[in-house]
């Protein structure tokens, strides 16, 4: 059965919901990517190596934020990168977007929700680094075919428009979004 389930920031004055959960309409992923581990550390938070990030992958309008807007932070790692949102407030990963609101997609660190059970088992994994130091991937092309197929169904409905993040009539980021440069970004995380 999906269920909605409440989502916030770690101080609590974020805060929302994802709506209608269930494994059918995301995808449970975790990612070990130097992009997702310098993110966290960016925004505050330890780095999270050697264990992955996890994130739900669902439709733009799946997410509702009830409170906190104010706190609602964007940044990304050169201009035109993947939106990273989070709070501000103390520093919680909350949110990916694409930077085109039409792809109708967001991506919800699993962290910020009170409850996983709904999302179902992990079904990929990205950027897995093997012992000989080579990346590999865990069920990427499912990923990437659930997410199209996802894009795909909101274009079609238009439910992209209903998302939180981006304003309905210029389509642009509701906060101003900072563009960390490469030195920066490399500052931020040690490499393997
Ligand atoms: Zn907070
Ligand atoms: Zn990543």
């Amino acid at each position: 059965m999906p269920q909605d389930i409440p989502l916030t920031c770690s101080c609590g004055k974020l805060r929302g919901v994802l709506l209608v959960a269930d494994p059918d309409t995301g995808t449970h992923a975790e990612c070990y990517c130097s992009s997702c581990r310098a993110a966290e550390v960016f925004v505050g938070q330890p780095d999270p190596a050697p264990d992955p990030v996890g994130i739900f992958q669902t439709s733009a309008d799946a997410l509702r934020i009830d409170g906190g807007h104010d706190h609602l932070s964007v940044f990304s790692f050169g201009e035109t990168n993947l939106l990273r949102w989070y709070a501000s407030c103390c520093g919680t990963p909350m949110f990916n977007t694409m930077r085109n609101p039409k792809m109708g997609f967001v991506g919800i660190r699993t962290t910020c929700l009170a409850d996983t059970e709904a999302l179902g088992p992990v079904l990929g994994t990205g950027f897995i680094t093997a012992d000989d130091g080579k990346q590999t991937h865990r069920g990427l092309r499912l990923i990437v075919w659930r997410m199209f197929k996802r894009i795909a169904r909101s274009r079609l409905t238009g439910s992209w428009a209903k998302s939180p993040l981006f304003d309905k009539a210029t389509r642009k980021p509701v906060k101003p979004v900072k563009v960390v440069t490469a030195a920066e970004r490399r500052a931020l995380i040690k490499a393997f």
